[in-house]
């Protein structure tokens, strides 16, 4: 049985989850407060956790950074209210793998959650060298750092989880609706041309010469595969 940590205040909300989760038969435990919360998330091992941000004692943000520092990568759904903005990209920059806008509907909620517990990138990560190096380009996995020629390169969170599942996979061709699915993870928006622009980027970004790809490869009639 899956099971599932949220890290709520609001005592309806809770509840509500609870139920609703409970019902599609993952195991829940809730935490009030941020501290309870991460003291929690540190001795336990959850599938997957939902953490607001606004919370009493200590933020989600703080509590997201906190369990990314202790080397906890279990997925992280976060839930922001409307207008947090700011809080959305730290959300994501501290290691969250998604977030969700209050109010949400329930069946988006679950919808993410199985895209995530779908995916469970972390998994795979564990599994793997923490760090790897192509061309000029030295990528820390751990840290999410990028670097090409001893520079810092700046990615989005999809850029970069774009790029290491092609490096996790590499030498296999990626159809654009199998990265869609695997990297952004759920069936909404955005579309197959989406991929191409993040790749276009990540191109741009790692290339040697990004008008003639060696490492991130079109694969005409297919997608793209990672060659390094
Ligand atoms: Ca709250």
């Amino acid at each position: 049985m899956m099971k599932i940590l949220l890290i709520e205040d609001e005592a309806g909300l809770i509840l509500t989850l609870t139920d609703r989760l409970q019902s599609e038969g993952f195991a829940v435990k809730s935490a009030a407060d941020g501290e309870s919360g991460l003291q929690l998330a540190s001795t336990e091992t959850f599938d997957l956790i939902v953490l607001d941000v606004m919370l009493p004692k200590k933020n989600g943000c703080d509590v997201c950074r906190d369990l990314r520092q202790k080397g906890i990568d279990t997925p992280i759904l976060m839930l922001t209210a409307k207008g947090e903005t700011i809080d959305k990209v730290l959300g994501l920059k501290l290691g969250a793998d998604d977030y969700l806008t209050k109010p949400f509907e329930m069946m988006e909620l679950l919808a993410r959650i199985e895209a995530l517990l779908r995916r469970a990138p972390h998994q795979t990560a564990n599994n793997l060298a923490e760090t790897f190096r192509f061309g000029d380009v030295a990528i820390d996995f751990r840290r999410a750092e990028i670097t090409k020629n001893s520079q810092s390169i700046e990615l989005s969170a999809m850029e970069f989880k774009l790029l290491q599942f092609l490096i996790e996979n590499r030498g296999a061709v990626h159809s654009r609706d199998k990265l869609l699915d695997e990297v952004w993870g759920y069936d909404a928006m955005p579309s197959t041309r989406t991929v191409d622009v993040h790749v276009a980027w990540l191109r741009q970004k790692l290339e040697p010469n990004p008008k003639h790809p060696q490492f991130i490869q079109t694969v005409h009639g297919f997608g793209y595969k990672f060659v390094g």
